[in-house]
């Protein structure tokens, strides 16, 4: 509801808000301005929060949308049921995932490095084909902490991908040497999660 008053309030508004939004503009230009390098880029998504992998997921969603290709390898959690993987197989997106399920199940060290390895195989591949704009490496992290793959090596085959391909890194515990060959980092705070109210984890949502 406006009346004559409130009218001329607005105007004076109107104008701070303007020139609000000019030095906004002004610094974002320049920040853009200054943004000119062009390559893909080491992403990093960790902490102990729910929404790591659902972010991965995402980014790759967002370069198969834009007609880019991706490739998506998973680690640790080969056996579950997985909704991404469902549609993104459909879409053609190569998928690798382990064997075994998580390590806390098989309880197998030979085993899950076993497994570990064979989807690193396909992993060294995929960080060599410069066909792949976006490629997730879903809970990578494990990997490299439990020793099943040494981390230098995994430093290395990221380091010799493709100018253009972006790498996404997802899970906790990132050893440091991964850690730093990372452009963007961000950590998923866990303020809160239903699981802890004893909420079940569902399909469609968790996984
Ligand atoms: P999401 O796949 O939902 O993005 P995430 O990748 O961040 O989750 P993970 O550590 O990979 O989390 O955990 C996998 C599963 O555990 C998911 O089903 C997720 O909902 C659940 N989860 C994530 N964070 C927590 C938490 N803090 N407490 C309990 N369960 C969690
Ligand atoms: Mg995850």
């Amino acid at each position: 509801m406006t009346n004559s008053s409130d009218a001329s309030s607005d105007t004076g508004t109107d104008e701070k808000y303007k020139k609000r939004m000019q030095r906004k503009k002004e610094h974002i230009d320049q920040k853009i301005a200054e943004a000119t390098e062009e390559r893909g880029i080491v992403i990093l998504i960790t902490g102990n929060g729910k929404g790591k992998s659902t972010s991965g997921f995402g980014t790759v969603l967002r370069c198969v949308g834009h007609g880019m290709k991706a490739g998506v390898a998973q680690f640790i959690k080969g056996k579950w049921d997985c909704g991404e993987r469902n549609v993104l197989e459909k879409l053609g997106v190569p998928f690798h995932v382990m064997a075994t399920g998580f390590t806390w199940d098989t309880q197998n060290k030979e085993l899950d490095t076993k497994a570990a390895q064979e989807v690193w195989v396909e992993t060294k591949k995929m960080l060599a084909d410069p066909e792949l704009s976006v490629v997730l490496l879903d809970e990578l992290t494990y990997i490299a902490r439990y020793g099943y793959i040494d981390t230098d090596e995994i430093v290395e085959a990221i380091n010799n991908r493709p100018k253009m391909q972006t790498v996404i890194i997802t899970g906790r515990g990132c050893p440091k040497g991964l850690e730093d060959i990372a452009d963007t980092i961000s950590e998923v705070r866990d303020e809160r999660h239903a699981y802890r109210a004893g909420v079940k984890a569902q399909k469609g949502v968790d996984w």
